[in-house]
C-alpha cells in the first residue's frame, strides 16, 4: 500500500509498504477514506517533534471504514464508517478512568498515531486499542463532515468545556487557524453574550464570520480597546488562546478581565514568560494542556444534528498521489487554504 512517510528531518515521501496487521487482540486495521494534514506533521518534519520515529507513516486525523478487528473489540465491527482519534488510551488507568485520557499511562498512550506508530496519510492504518480510538460515523454523516472529529474539532471542543463559559460572558479568541475555527463552533454551542476571534488574516475571519454568524473579528491591531469596548467589565470574561504566536500568550491575559479565565490551547515553538508582579492582583485562572479526545461521540452526534459544522474548513482537496504538493500548499499558507482534505479510496 501507499503511505507518505517520515523518511528523516525535513524529508517525507510516498513509499510503497506491507499493509498492516492485526498485533493485539485489542487492534483494529482501518481502511483511510479520507485524511487531512495538521500543522503538527510539519512540526513533525521540521524535527520539532523529537519523539517522532523516523520511517513512521505519518498522518493522524483521517475516517475510514474497519477493515478487521482483533478479538477484544466490541465496539466497532468490519463494515463500520469510524472516525479515529489522534490520542491512543487504554481506558482503564487513573487518568483515563477521570476522562484525562491525553494522560493516559499506557506506554502505548498519547500521540501515538503518525509520530511513534504508523499513521493515517496512508491506505490502511493499525488503531491500538480501538474500542477507545474509533468511534462510529452516523447514518447521514459524510466523510468530510467528520474528518477533524478526532483531532482539532476534539481540541476545540474539549477547550470551549474546561474554559466554563456562561451566558453572560464575553469571549476572546487568539487566533482563527483550523483550531481556532473549530474552537469557535464549539464556544457557540455554549451561546455566550458575546464571542470576539481575532487573527491578522482577514480572509480567516471572513470564514470566522461564515462559520459563526454574529461573531465579532478584528485584527490584533487595537485588539485590547476592541474588547474593553464590546465587554462589559473591563476585558473578556473567557479568551481562549489558539494563535500560539510571539506575543500571543501576553494578549490573551492582557484582555482578559479581572478574575478571569484564560484557556492555553496553542502549542508554542519556545517558553513564555508568566509576568507575576504584573499580573498581581488581577487574579486570573489559568488553563492549559493538551486535549483530551475521549468525547468525539458527541460531536458526532452533534454534526448529525446540524449544530457543528466544520466542512468549510475544508478548501482543497487531492489524492493520496497529490500528497506532497498538498504539504506545500499548506506549508507555504498558498492559495487561502485551511484545511486539505485527502481522498485515500
Ligand atoms: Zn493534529
Ligand atoms: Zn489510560
Amino acid at each position: 500500500m501507499l503511505a507518505y512517510t517520515y523518511v528523516g528531518p525535513g524529508r517525507f515521501e510516498l513509499l510503497e509498504k506491507p499493509k498492516p496487521a492485526l498485533q493485539d487482540a485489542r487492534d483494529a486495521i482501518v481502511r483511510v477514506t479520507l485524511a487531512s494534514i495538521c500543522t503538527s506533521d510539519l512540526h513533525i518534519k521540521h524535527g520539532s517533534v523529537p519523539r517522532a520515529v523516523p520511517g513512521i507513516t505519518v498522518g493522524h486525523e483521517m475516517v475510514g471504514v474497519v477493515e478487521q478487528v482483533g478479538a477484544a473489540v466490541t465496539s466497532v465491527k468490519p463494515g463500520d464508517r469510524v472516525t479515529v482519534n489522534v490520542e491512543t488510551f487504554c481506558g482503564e488507568c487513573f487518568f483515563c478512568k477521570h476522562g484525562w485520557v491525553n494522560n493516559c499511562t499506557d506506554p502505548a498512550g498519547g500521540w501515538a498515531l503518525g509520530c511513534r506508530i504508523d499513521g493515517g496519510q496512508a491506505e490502511y492504518v493499525r488503531v491500538p486499542y480501538a474500542d477507545q480510538g474509533l468511534d462510529r460515523i452516523p447514518d447521514g454523516v459524510t466523510d468530510e463532515q467528520a474528518l477533524f472529529v478526532g483531532d482539532i474539532l476534539a481540541t476545540g471542543y474539549w477547550a470551549a468545556d474546561i474554559s466554563g463559559i456562561g451566558q453572560t460572558d464575553t469571549v476572546l479568541i487568539l487566533g482563527a487557524g483550523p483550531t481556532g475555527l473549530c474552537t469557535l463552533q464549539c464556544v457557540g454551542l455554549k451561546r455566550p453574550a458575546r464571542i470576539i476571534v481575532c487573527d491578522p488574516d482577514e480572509s480567516r475571519l471572513a470564514l470566522a464570520r461564515r462559520m459563526c454568524p454574529g461573531v465579532l473579528t478584528t485584527g490584533p491591531e487595537g485588539l485590547r480597546d476592541f474588547v474593553l469596548a464590546h465587554s462589559d467589565h473591563g476585558g473578556a470574561d473567557v479568551v481562549l488562546e489558539v494563535a500560539g504566536a510571539g506575543d500571543s500568550f501576553r494578549t490573551a491575559w492582557e484582555c482578559a478581565r479581572p478574575n478571569g479565565v484564560v484557556t492555553v490551547v496553542a502549542l508554542y515553538d519556545g517558553p513564555q514568560t508568566l509576568p507575576l508582579p504584573e499580573m498581581y492582583g488581577k487574579n486570573l485562572t489559568f488553563k492549559t494542556g493538551g486535549v483530551d479526545g475521549c468525547r468525539c461521540a458527541e460531536t458526532l452526534d452533534l454534526i448529525a444534528r446540524g449544530e457543528i459544522d466544520t466542512t468549510p474548513l475544508i478548501t482543497h482537496t487531492c489524492t493520496l498521489q497529490e500528497i506532497g504538493a498538498a504539504y506545500e500548499l499548506f506549508e507555504q499558507r498558498r492559495d487561502g487554504v485551511v484545511k486539505v482534505a485527502v481522498r485515500v479510496s
